[in-house]
């Protein structure tokens, strides 16, 4: 007996979570936080629907919350078993789950002072020290090695661009009876940007579970490189503070690399790059350690290390430096996470700047349905930052064409390697619209059998 069972990324794009079950043995592929809507987010507080210690793996894709943020949760409920993850997403997965322990943390803290909560006292998700635990479960397992866990289930990990070490993961699963191939897509990155490296050519599988965040969706083509010059030269000439909400892991670099780049090329006159992040140097040593993983050569980076740390650059680690930010006038850019707004610093510097005309917001990611992020993206002029009124008069502009994510032309271009159709695909990580347009595409162009599965639906393989 061999089934897939979509505990989230299903009909949605975030709380990645697919359990696959051989016989009596059960692993999971990706375990990541829900994110957006309120009635989204609460899912991370029910109870699981499978018991967390069956299950004897968990095999990541790569180091975004949405894949990897409820592994703390997970080892709390009673996992004991192993984590996979290719070897710069451990050492990601570290700097972002004590992170994001922290930030919940803070957040209840935050609440429960300001006595904003409705819960009380409000808790974290999940704490520093349960972030620790469960980095202790990580093992690392190289791009393209088969790792076997007993004659049931062996997988190995594909190149999926969209961040440093992401990955697709190929599975067999051998119930006794029969072998069934299964390929996760992943977050599948797009082809030609800055820093990232393009997806892998995927192998041919029985069963495809394919995302499709941009399933309707294209990016227009456009020289990245000169449209984030733009930008900045406008920020410039309106003497701006340019807000560019980013994940301190992976986009925050990007744009720091090509910032750094146009200034040395005299594309944009020096100017002062604020990185208000605490995690934002632990993750430039990690793009330092795994040059081979991105598209920088590291005799770029040792002659000059323009990823992260030009002298155009301030780090601020320390809150006390975050705060004096307030007195920045511009011209100025401040990279700030979380970058679907959705908490951390950026939220300080919105309340701030947001109802100042002369601020520039930047948005240059996916924006999940409920986020901030997404509700100032629909131009919505006013919005509730931590419970207070903020007025939206800042300029907002958008930069999708620096998405991690493939477009649907991209994700079709991605699967043009499969020459035999795949008995089945999941079509899975988007929003419903989206995952309907990719199928429709899918079943139109190459006349596979697609479906776009429900929450919590099992399917037998
Ligand atoms: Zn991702």
């Amino acid at each position: 007996m061999i089934s897939l069972t979509f505990h989230g990324a299903a009909r949605s794009v975030t709380g990645s979570k697919y359990l696959l079950q051989v016989n009596n043995r059960r692993i999971l592929v990706d375990c990541g936080l829900f994110q957006g809507r309120r009635e989204i987010r609460q899912r991370n507080w029910e109870p699981l629907d499978f018991d967390a210690s069956d299950i004897e793996a968990v095999i990541v894709t790569h180091a975004h919350l949405d894949h990897i943020g409820f592994v703390p949760c997970l080892v709390r409920n009673g996992f004991n078993g192993v984590i996979y993850s290719t070897p710069p997403t451990a050492d990601m997965a570290d700097v972002l789950l004590k992170d994001a322990g922290h930030i919940q943390e803070e957040d209840a803290e935050y609440r429960n002072r300001k006595k904003i909560t409705r819960h009380a006292p409000a808790l974290p998700l999940f704490t520093v020290e349960d972030a620790k635990k469960a980095l202790t479960f990580f093992k690392p397992a190289p791009f393209g090695q088969w790792i076997e866990l007993g004659k049931e289930i062996k997988f190995r990990y594909h190149v999926a661009g969209h961040i440093l070490g992401a990955a697709s993961v190929e599975i067999v699963l051998d119930d006794g009876d029969r072998k069934k191939t299964i390929l996760f897509s992943g977050d599948v990155g797009r082809f030609g940007v800055p820093l990232i490296v393009d997806p892998a050519e995927p192998p041919e599988v029985d069963y495809l579970v394919c995302e499709s965040t941009y399933g309707n969706r294209f990016h227009p083509p456009n020289d990245l490189f000169f449209a984030m010059a733009n930008l900045i030269n406008e920020a410039i000439e309106r003497k701006s503070v340019l807000l560019m909400p980013a994940f301190a892991i992976g986009r925050t670099q990007q744009l720091t690399y090509m910032i750094n780049v146009l200034i040395q090329q005299g594309e944009i006159p020096p100017i002062q790059v604020n990185i208000d992040s605490p995690m934002a140097v632990k993750a430039t040593e990690i793009y330092c350690k795994y040059p081979g993983y991105h598209s920088v050569n590291t005799d770029a980076l040792d002659d000059d290390p323009y990823v992260l740390c030009d002298k155009n650059v301030v780090l601020h680690r320390k809150r006390k430096s975050s705060k004096l930010l307030n007195k920045v006038k511009g011209p100025a850019i401040i990279i700030s996470a979380s970058g679907m707004l959705t908490g951390g610093r950026i939220m300080h510097h919105l309340m701030q700047r947001l109802p100042d005309p002369n601020t520039t917001l930047a948005l240059v990611g996916f924006m999940a349905e409920g986020t901030l992020g997404r509700k100032i993206s629909d131009g919505e002029k006013l919005v509730y930052i931590h419970k207070q009124r903020v007025e939206v008069n800042a300029r907002v502009v958008h930069q999708s064409g620096l998405s991690a994510h493939a477009d649907y032309l991209e994700l079709m271009h991605w699967l043009e390697p499969f020459k035999t159709k795949p008995d089945k695909v999941y079509v899975t990580h988007g929003e419903l619209d989206s995952s309907q347009a990719m199928l429709e595409r899918l079943t139109d162009e190459r006349g596979w059998n697609c479906m776009v599965p429900e929450l919590d639906q099992t399917v037998e393989l």
